[in-house]
């Protein structure tokens, strides 16, 4: 089954008169419950990918496919409402709100989704357990280590429960222990059946993924998992 399809997805910027294919036709199809990581030199197009396959950004043209949903198209709002259902972020700098407790920042995502008080912090909890930080739900995150602040942030992405999480240079920020640590959690969550997509720069951290993508001038042109590897171009 294909949670995620794309067909011919182009992303065009038009600067002066110029314009640039941030993604020149992009054709990739994602099976649930697979694990891919990103790569690819800076300015080669993971972000903007990243950023449509996310439900942030549309494409120029071509077409998305979400769990069988054609997503190209859809208003701002009802984008959203598919991005807050299915997918869970997990962003480089962590993205805490530094005001508020751990528990807080992890229960968030239910304050937008209308789950009452009892429940949110019932549910926040839970997932500071399952990333080992049940005692540390008081502490805001400047209390907290950087490994410490990604599993917050980790536990923040799950409490909607998204079958889709994306990650961008999710270790980027952290020592090697830490990173060992997140690392763990991912290869966790992709053996609970979730469909991870993490960019990298690094090919250590690349190896934990069971597929591949290699992102060069807008295109996909290698794909490389299960054993098998592909020259697109
Ligand atoms: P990467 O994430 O691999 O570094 P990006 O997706 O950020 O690559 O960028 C791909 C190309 O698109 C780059 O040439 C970048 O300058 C350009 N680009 C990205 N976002 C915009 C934008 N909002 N407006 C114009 N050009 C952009
Ligand atoms: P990243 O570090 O993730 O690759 P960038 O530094 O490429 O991000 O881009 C940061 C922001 O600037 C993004 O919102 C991107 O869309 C925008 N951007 C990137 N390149 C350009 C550009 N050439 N013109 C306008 N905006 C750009």
């Amino acid at each position: 089954v294909n949670t995620i399809e794309l067909r011919g997805i182009k992303k065009i910027y038009k600067i002066g008169g110029e314009e640039l294919a941030a993604l020149a036709g992009i054709d990739l199809d994602i099976h649930k419950g697979e694990f891919a990581a990103l790569m690819g030199p800076s300015g080669s197009g993971k972000s903007t990918l990243m950023n449509i396959l996310g439900c942030l950004d549309r494409p120029t043209c071509g077409s998305y496919k979400l769990d069988g949903e054609e997503v190209a198209g859809l208003s701002d709002d009802a984008l959203a409402v598919t991005r807050n259902k299915k997918i869970g972020f997990v962003f480089q700098n962590f993205n805490l709100l530094s005001r508020i407790t751990a528990l807080e920042n992890v229960a968030l995502p239910l304050v937008y989704a209308g789950v009452g008080r009892n429940e949110r912090l019932e549910r926040a909890q839970h997932f500071l357990e399952a990333v080992g930080l049940g005692d540390r739900g008081d502490h805001q995150p400047n209390e907290l280590s950087g490994g410490q602040r990604q599993r917050v942030a980790i536990a923040r992405a799950l409490v909607n429960d998204p079958h889709i999480i994306m990650a961008d240079e999710p270790t980027g920020n952290l020592d090697t222990k830490s990173t060992k640590e997140i690392m763990e959690i991912f290869e966790h969550m992709h053996e609970m059946g979730r469909t991870i997509i993490l960019v990298t720069h690094e090919p250590e951290i690349a190896a934990c993924a069971s597929r591949q993508l290699l992102v060069r001038d807008g295109r996909i042109t290698r794909d490389e998992g299960k054993g098998v590897v592909m020259d697109v171009v």
